[in-house]
């Protein structure tokens, strides 16, 4: 007799919690349950919420994957100035802080798209001192591209750690293989790379063809990247491991062949860090209400041009999220000061501007009431949250998504 799709349902969160005892994993109990997942019509309220820790959910998005997507979602993985907060060796209020807001990593993002299907797609902005833990943290598993903002040391540094992703195959499992069994049969022609883990297609660098993992960025960041990690694009004798990194400079991607990863079109934004030229991105979807829904995150900068403001403004469609260097109260030479954040946020009118890039000058409920405070002369941003949007400092581990696209 065919198992019920209820019995199946529970077989599979059984097999897979191992992966994660502490998933969060909540499934509605469906009425009636259909014998097989194709029965089960379009928009159904057969769901389950994913939690970014949880290998369970994202098996359990593989047994639905021929009839639920997702759409792009950005996780803030740090959003403190160079130092980190806490500082080494500081006391002050905000670094001795028992809010969990005011612990900033160096600034990074992890933007995820289709998690549950052929075309997930999983990219990371700058790779900074933390990024092994933050990529623990925030369970990375594979990454299709890397976007870099510039060269300083709070954005790079952790590069080396790109090697797993470029270099080593990470290990099968049954489950993996049954997962791969049932994408075959859900959606013939998919599933054609091996699984790296439970409802995830593997990175296809991982295959026997391994190819060096496309790092995208401006052309002086290239340079000190390459004058930095010299070792990386080097012939080395055997022995240890390094990144496979494809450097490709980003200004071949315009509004008009932008760089195109599955789903996602990506824009880079030039800004001005006091004098050095970095890159800003634009990461655009169109979503299930079929409209282009894009991200901006714009650090670090003292100084948004015209034209990229331009850009941002005819290219993003309907912008959701606008992620945004935002230092501090005091100015400063190479970042904007929260002021100087808001005036450009004002120009740009995303639904939700978060600032990032935060020293401990201020701890995170006083940013809040500060740029509540300034909010008035700033009529557009003040609009924008009276109809239920956002303006206030970002905090790690916030998860952005485009806004009601279902
Ligand atoms: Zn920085
Ligand atoms: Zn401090
Ligand atoms: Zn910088």
């Amino acid at each position: 007799m065919m198992p019920s799709f209820s019995t199946i349902l529970l077989k599979r969160l059984i097999a897979f919690s191992r992966f994660s005892l502490s998933s969060t994993v909540i499934v509605a109990i469906v009425k009636n349950s259909p014998t097989s997942p194709a029965a089960v019509p379009q928009g159904s309220k057969v769901w389950q919420k994913r939690d970014l820790k949880s290998n369970a959910s994202c098996a359990l998005y593989s047994y639905f994957d021929s009839f639920y997507t997702c759409p792009m979602q950005m996780v803030l993985m740090g959003t403190g100035t160079s130092h980190g907060i806490p500082v080494i060796g500081c006391s002050c209020k905000v670094c001795t802080s028992r809010d969990k807001k005011d612990k900033r990593y160096r600034c990074s993002a992890y933007i995820t798209s289709e998690e549950n299907t052929a075309l997930r797609t999983d990219i990371v902005i700058d790779t900074g001192p933390e990024f092994r833990i933050q990529a623990l943290k925030y369970t990375i598993r594979r990454l299709d591209a890397v976007l870099l903002t510039h060269s300083h040391a709070d954005h790079l540094h952790g590069l080396d750690d790109l090697r797993i992703f470029s270099f080593v195959k990470p290990k099968e499992c049954a489950a993996d293989k049954q997962a791969l069994a049932d994408r075959a049969n859900a959606c013939p022609g998919a599933g054609q790379g091996d699984m790296s883990c439970a409802g995830q297609v593997a990175n296809p660098y991982f295959k026997a063809d391994m190819k060096p993992l496309p790092i995208y960025a401006n052309s002086n960041t290239i340079a000190d990247v390459k004058n930095r990690f010299d070792y990386v694009f080097h012939e080395v004798k055997q022995g240890g491991g390094k990144p496979q990194l494809d450097m490709c400079d980003c200004a071949q991607f315009t509004p008009e062949a932008p760089l195109v990863i599955n789903t996602l079109q990506i824009l880079p934004v030039p800004l001005l860090h006091g004098t050095l030229h970095d890159s800003g991105w634009l990461i655009s979807e169109v979503e299930s209400d079929g409209k282009k829904h894009s991200f901006a995150y714009l650090t670090d900068c003292s100084n948004v041009p015209d034209d990229s403001i331009k850009l941002i403004l005819e290219h993003a469609g309907i912008l959701d999220q606008l992620v945004i260097d935002g230092l501090r109260v005091k100015p400063h030479s190479t970042h904007f000061s929260f002021d100087e954040a808001l005036a450009c946020a004002e120009k740009l009118g995303a639904k939700h501007t978060w600032l990032t890039h935060i020293c401990h000058d201020k701890c995170h409920r006083d940013i809040q009431k500060y740029v509540n405070s300034q909010l008035h002369l700033y009529p557009v941003l003040e609009s924008i949250v009276a109809q239920g949007g956002t303006v206030g400092p970002a905090w790690d581990g916030l998860t952005l998504k485009p806004d009601k696209v279902r």
